[in-house]
């Protein structure tokens, strides 16, 4: 599809800004029904929706049906049964000062909203977020990636056959049509992407005052103790890591080994690395492409970078430009100032670093921008607490790892330079919604007891 053009963009937001009151007063009911519509309507494209996956980026039917379409189905199941409960006004605790009110908590709709998604998982994060946001009660543009268009195609069908564009509406473009979007009026913005593109999204809300939740991403370690069973966690690394060919935002994008179990750790890696995609992961069809060529340049010239200042490849290091295929590696001896351990990878490359003493890793983690996730292997349960304690990420995965993102009762989220603000489930509907204060007088008033003029019984007030 060709990028909305400008004109096209405005009158679509001002379609919405003249349904925003009826969308705000569609009961929960409503909006249920339209959530049920949208499930079923995915369960209808499940195949279309892995097929534009695969010509997106190669990815795996399996893959994207774990990670893209379940992810999602899951969200709005969770959404549908929850909601009557969430969106109820909460009454708040007693206070006796206020015995004569009924104090309580209602949840209204933001309003506008614009969220903004990356390309990493096309369908999965716009899906999830737009579910919160029609929960809520808002009017939502969703500002797709310029990178996964096959992915952008079926949903603009799935989301046009569902709603009219007064209530949810797709909008495709790249930068100029961003910046278009960024410079309206929006009640709520909420950006999935990086923490550069975050800043200006930041920058453009603060014209308005508008509300925010920034989804961004970062270098989120993993720690493996010396005391846990190497295959296991070997395994658990692999999937993390290259699951969409590392691009991943919660993916481990570099690893501190104990020195202790270095031997074991490399050559363990290399057998589950094979039996996971076999001798030429090129060949494997559960391994995802990089997806496009400039992700492929960035990182592959990053890798010869750190190959030309002493890095060692402990395992994979090959790659393909035609097929715009990275081969999943392991990589040890990068230099700290190399771009492979200043940015986010956000691809197949793992750097592993030695290490003896955890305070060392604690503070040189410290150093860096809070990470949005962090990982810790250890069966010694003081030694994974002392991590958490020592350390600040969005999210923490003790012995497991990225499956801290699927449980429906905790909310996902960095924390500053990893992102601001909380999704998914519970998190993303109050995200999306004002918490409005109200007290209900229903007796005699409060404010009676200050009428004037001011006496004695007044000042009683203040002792
Ligand atoms: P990006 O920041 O380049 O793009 C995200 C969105 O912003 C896209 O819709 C893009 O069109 C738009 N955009 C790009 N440049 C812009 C500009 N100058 N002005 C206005 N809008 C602009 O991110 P990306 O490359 O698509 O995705 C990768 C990043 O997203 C990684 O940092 C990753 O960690 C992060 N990410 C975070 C999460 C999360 O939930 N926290 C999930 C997925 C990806």
């Amino acid at each position: 599809m060709p990028y909305n053009s400008l004109s096209e963009i405005d009158a679509i937001y001002n379609k919405q800004l003249q349904y925003t009151l009826e969308a705000r007063n569609l009961s929960v009911a409503k909006r249920v029904a339209f959530l049920k519509k949208l499930l079923a309507k995915i369960r209808v494209e499940e195949q279309a929706i892995e097929k534009a996956l695969y010509d997106d980026f190669h990815k795996s039917a399996i893959e994207s049906g774990i990670t893209e379409i379940l992810a999602v189905e899951m969200e709005l199941k969770h959404i549908i049964k929850h909601l009557p409960k969430w969106a109820k006004d909460k009454s708040v605790a007693w206070s006796a000062m206020f015995a004569n009110n009924k104090a309580y908590l209602h949840y209204e709709p933001k309003g506008n909203v614009l969220i903004m998604t990356p390309w990493n998982y096309p369908f999965q994060l716009p899906m999830v977020h737009l579910a919160a946001s029609i929960a809520a009660g808002n009017t939502s543009i969703l500002k797709l990636s310029e990178f996964a268009e096959h992915t952008n195609q079926v949903i603009r069908k799935i989301l046009t056959e569902i709603f009219s564009e007064a209530h949810v509406a797709v909008v495709e473009g790249a930068v100029e049509e961003s910046s278009h979007l960024l410079a309206l009026r929006f009640d709520h913005i909420h950006f999935t992407g990086s923490p550069t593109v975050g800043k200006i999204v930041m920058e453009a809300a603060s014209k308005h005052l508008a509300d925010i939740t920034l989804e961004l991403g970062g270098k989120s370690p993993a720690i493996v103790d010396k005391h846990v069973n190497i295959r296991r966690v070997v395994k658990n690394l692999i999937w993390a890591k290259y699951v969409n060919a590392g691009q991943t935002c919660i993916a481990p994008d570099y690893l501190f080994v104990h020195r202790h179990i270095r031997g074991e750790f490399e050559s363990i890696f290399r057998e589950e690395l094979m039996e996971a995609f076999g001798k030429d992961a090129l060949n494997s069809p559960d391994y995802a492409r990089i997806i496009n060529k400039k992700h492929f340049e960035r990182l592959t010239s990053a890798l010869e970078s750190a190959k030309s200042l002493g890095a060692q490849v402990l395992a994979g290091g090959n790659y393909l430009e035609k097929e715009l295929y990275i081969e999943p590696t392991l990589i040890t001896n990068v230099a700290e100032n190399n771009t492979l351990m200043q940015e986010e990878i956000f691809g197949p490359i793992f750097p592993v670093c030695y290490y003896s003493q955890i305070d060392e890793v604690l503070a040189s983690i410290r150093k860096k921008e809070k990470p949005l996730a962090l990982y810790v292997f250890s069966k010694d349960n003081l030694f994974n607490k002392h991590v958490i304690r020592y350390s600040s990420a969005g999210s923490t995965c003790v012995n497991d790892a990225l499956i801290q993102i699927m449980h429906p009762n905790l909310p996902f989220g960095g924390v500053n330079n990893s992102g601001i603000g909380q999704s998914t489930g519970k998190y993303g509907f109050k995200a999306f919604s004002h918490e409005r204060a109200v007290a209900k007088s229903i007796g005699y008033p409060l404010s009676a007891m200050f009428w004037y003029p001011y006496t004695e019984k007044t000042q009683r007030f203040l002792q």
